[in-house]
């Protein structure tokens, strides 16, 4: 069919795209839309060339109109695909750019505000793992459906690939402010409506989403820059937990910035050397050192000494903490051999922390197994700081690894009690063999009344349940004292001595 489309079209942004690529364009208007009456929609393309008046001027266009979906010659359906995904039949990535590009220009044309929203499903992976791929699938056509119907006619949902999705949506007014709320109003409302419950037989699953959203007031930025901040907004919504939305914010990009060098910094960090470990005494009552925990320190040629708070976390988002405390067990593992070669340093304890992640590594035991085998390092002399995280989920798991650990004469600590979920069913079911008490606590003694009790009843669990007791953070005698009063024994803190240099802990025991 051939007619003046361009009058016919009734969206202006449309129209306006039009208009700019018949006249200062190739003169040809080329796209693929979906078009939809009643409930019926196919996929449609649309080519047009400009009509000139007598002086030169644009006047309109004669265009074509050819449905996808009745025509199956290859060429068609091929074009067809490259611009939607197949799943869902919303537009692909590809096409949401070219949009993207539009509403960049109409957003410079008019002033107005545009939004850039990308949308992720909270744990997909596990809903696609525990229900199979085809439950996957009709999960993301639901999804596609629900963000369809949300969605004003005149912006554009796509899928981008996996479990992302994402939305232009156009013509937000010309005030920043103005438009920020409306997106939130409709990012909260988009929230509410892709939230569902999935269940088969067995499962019951609640269906969340995430979403990050990029503004762009004055068509700054290429689509590209665009696509970059709306996920990197998502992420941060991600991050702050399901089902809710961030708006991009070049703090945060910064910020993330700053994470990345640091993370590019700790790949090459063991490497040069930068890691080093810096060994904390811990005393009994009498102030005689039973050993000390192991702290790693990483020394950065720019940034002086990183915080292990600060780096530790990081290297747990992308899984370096793995091959970080594997060297961290070697080098203690290393060290305690050393002591066991000379009569005043044999009887110490060494006590690593040890990472959920690497808790859970399949091989763990035998790792360990080999590095005691190849240090000749006592086993008894070996403690690892475990905490409650790695034991929150498969506790079966755990207490086998605990089990086949203990076995080869390793005992274990339970680090930062009292500061995370502290299920006390956990406690008499897993080998443990001490209960550090966390320092959040201990340097609220000995005059908080909260804290005395918390305090004074884990030394009370940790008798009744015979397991040592040890007081990290032990900052003041007052604190020394009031917890030797309730029966705690061991002390780890600044008072006894702040941590050091492995080599200056070993020469100071000598002296
Ligand atoms: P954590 O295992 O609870 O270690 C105790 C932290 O308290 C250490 O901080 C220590 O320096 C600090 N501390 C000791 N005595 C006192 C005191 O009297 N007052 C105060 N205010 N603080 C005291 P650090 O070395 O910065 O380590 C922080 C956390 O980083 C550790 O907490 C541990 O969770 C983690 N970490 C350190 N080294 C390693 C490692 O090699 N592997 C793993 N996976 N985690 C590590
Ligand atoms: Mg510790
Ligand atoms: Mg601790």
């Amino acid at each position: 069919i051939g007619f003046n489309l361009f009058t016919q079209l009734e969206d202006d942004t449309l129209k306006e795209a039009v208009r700019s690529s018949l006249t200062h364009g190739s003169g040809y208007y080329e796209d693929v839309y979906r078009s939809v009456t009643g409930n019926k929609s196919t996929a449609v393309r649309a080519l047009m060339r400009g009509i000139q008046d007598e002086e030169g001027g644009f006047i309109g266009g004669v265009g074509l109109v050819e449905d996808f979906s009745a025509r199956r010659d290859a060429e068609a359906l091929i074009e067809y695909q490259a611009y939607y995904d197949q799943l869902t039949e919303l537009p692909n990535r590809r096409l949401l750019l070219r949009r993207l590009e539009q509403a960049v220009a109409n957003c410079r044309r008019h002033d107005h505000v545009e939004a850039l929203l990308f949308f992720d499903l909270d744990d997909f992976k596990r809903i696609n793992d525990s229900l199979g791929h085809s439950y996957g699938d009709q999960l993301l056509r639901e999804m596609a459906a629900r963000l369809q119907r949300n969605l004003r006619t005149e912006d554009t949902p796509a899928r981008l690939s996996g479990d992302e999705f994402a939305a232009v949506l156009e013509r937000l007014g010309p005030d920043l402010g103005d438009a920020a709320l409306i997106v939130e109003r409709i990012a909260a409302k988009l929230l509410s409506v892709l939230q569902h419950s999935l269940s088969d037989n067995a499962h019951s699953l609640q269906v969340t989403a995430s979403i990050g959203i990029s503004l762009f007031p004055l068509g700054h930025g290429s689509p590209e820059a665009l696509m970059q901040e709306a996920d990197m907004a998502l992420n941060q919504a991600k991050e702050a937990g399901r089902n809710g939305f961030v708006f991009f914010d070049p703090v945060q990009q910064r910020l993330q910035r700053s994470r990345m060098l640091l993370e590019l910094d700790m790949r090459e960090a063991a490497g040069r050397g930068q890691f080093q470990l810096y060994c904390q005494r811990q005393v009994d009552a009498q102030g005689a050192v039973l050993g000390a925990e192991v702290l790693l320190r990483w020394e950065h040629p720019q940034r002086g000494m990183v915080s292990p708070a600060e780096f530790i976390p990081l290297a747990e988002d992308n899984r370096q903490i793995i091959a970080i405390d594997h060297w961290v067990l070697e080098s203690a593992c290393l060290q305690l051999s050393r002591f066991a070669e000379r009569p005043e340093t044999q009887a110490l304890t060494l006590a690593v922390n040890i990472s959920t992640l690497q808790f859970r590594e399949a091989d763990f035991v035998d790792q360990v197994r080999q590095m005691l085998d190849e240090t000749g390092a006592p086993p008894h002399r070996l403690k690892l700081e475990v905490t409650e995280g790695s034991f929150l989920e498969r506790p079966d798991e755990a207490r086998e690894t605990m089990l086949a650990l203990k076995a080869l004469g390793i005992t274990f600590a339970l680090d930062d009690f009292g500061t995370g979920f502290s299920s006390l069913a956990y406690l008499n079911r897993l080998p443990l063999d001490q209960l550090k008490i966390d320092q959040s606590f201990v340097s609220d003694l000995p005059d908080d009344p909260a804290s005395d009790s918390i305090v004074a009843s884990t030394i009370a669990l940790a008798h009744s349940l015979g397991l040592e007791v040890i007081a990290e953070g032990v900052e003041s005698e007052a604190q020394r004292a009031w917890l030797e009063e309730h029966g705690c024994l061991m002390f780890q803190g600044y008072l006894f001595g702040r941590p050091q240099p492995l080599d200056e802990f070993e020469t100071a025991l000598r002296d």
